[in-house]
């Protein structure tokens, strides 16, 4: 154990906080962490906790759509070829064509638990999304599919007697005894610190994009369940890849909203300061081109032209059509006295969606036993080094129903045994002197943004090493009150990660573009890259 990294972030005796024991505990209730619960036995007891309310999830606010084949004229091999030539050769085709097979029964599943996709005289409209070679991508309201298929859900989980959720909750740490996992410490403002006692953990907990100044993800994506099952033992891979979305509304004072690439796919054109259509110089697919290109030309365009930001441009599109196709980024900018069919919309990448995470097998097992996962907080290989646009939300169905499944099943197998472990976290002395924490916490999503962003260099990332070493000697030996505090600790735990992964990997691949290595080194580095204390 490193002196800078303690095992658990708070104190804790069991004799002096209540207990509370479940069959099953799924940590997080995003579309994975509802998934799963609705996969376990109706005879075991399960508990979701969620760290805000329960609508507080990166799944709610999901924009595209959720890829599967329905189109007679689509093929399973179609979209498995899509996802694995986006992957960037990292991707473990076993698991691709796995998720891909199982996608529409499990988009299915959710219309037959009460989720409205769009529709034309009864058949699903199809979308088709950036690295899609055909039409297959189901979405609802236009583009607030998230809302809809987590209203759904959430509907569909409170209608089932077996299964308890605790909102507004944090959970603090994953308990382990004996190199098991055995459920998880929790807290909230009305009752405190409680030990949750489980046979089997799924850990949910969705993303890391608060780690970055700029990001599409809301405040509850703090990494907090990278780090909890990393201080638990488990191991995470492939965290040099973060993929940044090209077009996050950037007007100062609004929230960072992300801004559809089906408006790209609308017509719309990408410029800068001056007026000019740059994107053709970049990339013969010129707006349409893949997420991390437009990402990268973005950023380059803004150096060149010293300006924060470049605009969307839909002045030439009919006013009436944008208007209807468009009515949620019509009403958040007009907000800011932006009317999008005149004016040009400022814009510039944000972290979006982070590919690395707590290593899975096909089940949802993570390398801890009793831990399972699914979703985002996972590296399941679906992904590689490159996501393929609506492939999320799609793999946080399938192996949430994996790993609520596994977990199920393996609850099932074990006896009843209410029995508290004595696993105890003795408080530790403060320093008389308080942190202020915000400033660090901004510090670090600035840090992050420049060294660990959408382009990296093998010197900004050496530096970030150490400033980052240095704020984890004096944060991460405090026992803190708060979530303000324990969030702070999760994000230098994963950032930390993330750089040394960013640093090892010297090439570029995927969205991990290294300018001292621009080129992608097959030889040399067709490998994931793991880490676990
Ligand atoms: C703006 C936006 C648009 C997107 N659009 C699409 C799209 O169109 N298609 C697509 O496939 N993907 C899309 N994505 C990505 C996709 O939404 C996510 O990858 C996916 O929803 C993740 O689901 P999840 O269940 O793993 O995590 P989440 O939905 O983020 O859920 C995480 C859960 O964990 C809980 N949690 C976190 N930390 C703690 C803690 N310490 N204690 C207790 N609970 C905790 C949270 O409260 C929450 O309930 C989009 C993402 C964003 C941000």
């Amino acid at each position: 154990m490193s002196e800078t990294s303690p095992r658990y972030l708070v104190p804790f005796d069991p004799k002096r906080v209540p207990h509370y024991f479940a069959d099953v505990l799924v940590i997080g209730g995003g579309l994975a962490g509802l998934r799963a619960a609705m996969a376990v036995d109706k005879q075991l007891s399960v508990l979701v906790i969620t760290k805000d309310d329960i609508k507080q999830s990166n799944s709610n606010y999901a924009q595209g759509g959720i890829a599967g084949v329905f189109d007679p004229e689509d093929r399973f091999e179609d979209h498995i070829s899509d996802t694995l030539s986006a992957g960037g050769a990292l991707c473990d085709p076993r698991v691709v064509e796995m998720v891909v097979r199982e996608a529409p029964q499990r988009i299915q599943q959710l219309v037959d638990w009460g989720a409205q996709f769009d529709e034309v005289s009864g058949e699903l409209i199809l979308g088709r999304e950036g690295g899609h070679s055909a039409r297959r991508v189901v979405h609802a309201l236009g583009d607030a599919t998230g809302r809809e298929v987590m209203r759904a859900v959430i509907k569909r989980v409170r209608s089932v007697s077996n299964v308890g959720i605790w909102e507004d909750t944090f959970t603090l740490d994953l308990l382990t005894d004996d190199g098991t996992c055995r459920g998880a410490l929790v807290w909230n403002r009305q009752h405190g610190k409680t030990l949750v006692w489980a046979k089997q953990t799924i850990l949910c907990t969705g993303g890391t994009g608060q780690l970055y100044r700029e990001t599409t993800n809301p405040k509850i994506a703090t990494a907090d369940g990278h780090a909890a099952a990393y201080r638990a033992g488990a191991e995470l891979r492939d965290m040099e890849f973060m993929q940044f979305h090209p077009t996050v509304l950037y007007i100062a004072g609004s929230s960072r909203s992300l801004i559809t690439e089906a408006i790209r796919g609308e017509g719309a054109h990408l410029v800068d300061k001056v007026g000019h259509r740059f994107m053709p110089e970049y990339d013969e697919r010129a707006e349409l081109a893949p997420r991390d290109v437009v990402s990268q030309a973005l950023v380059l365009q803004m150096e060149k032209t010293r300006h924060p930001n470049v605009y969307l441009d839909l002045s030439h599109l009919d006013a009436s059509f944008v208007r209807s196709r468009f009515p949620g980024i019509l009403a958040a900018c007009g907000e800011f006295g932006i009317d999008i069919t005149i004016d040009r919309i400022p814009v510039r990448p944000g972290a979006h969606y982070m590919i690395g995470g707590v290593t899975v097998d096909e089940e949802g097992r993570t390398t801890l036993p009793g831990l399972w996962a699914a979703g985002e907080v996972t590296s399941s290989g679906l992904h590689g080094a490159n996501r393929l646009a609506s492939n999320s939300l799609l793999e946080g169905l399938v192996y949430g129903a994996h790993a609520g499944a596994g977990a199920s099943r393996c609850a099932a197998a074990m006896q009843d045994d209410f029995r508290a472990l004595p696993l105890e976290n003795r408080a530790v002395e403060q320093p008389a002197e308080p942190l202020d924490l915000s400033d660090i916490r901004n510090s670090l999503k600035s840090l992050m943004w420049r060294a660990a962003g959408v382009h990296r260099s093998g010197d900004q990332l050496e530096d970030a090493v150490h400033t980052i070493d240095n704020w984890r000697r004096y944060v991460l030996l405090r026992q803190f009150q708060d979530p303000l505090g324990w969030e702070l600790q999760n994000m230098l735990i994963v950032a930390d990660v993330i750089i040394q992964a960013a640093c090892e990997r010297t090439e570029s691949r995927g969205v991990h573009s290294r300018t001292d290595h621009p080129e992608t080194d097959e030889e040399n580095w067709q490998c994931h890259l793991a880490y676990s204390r």
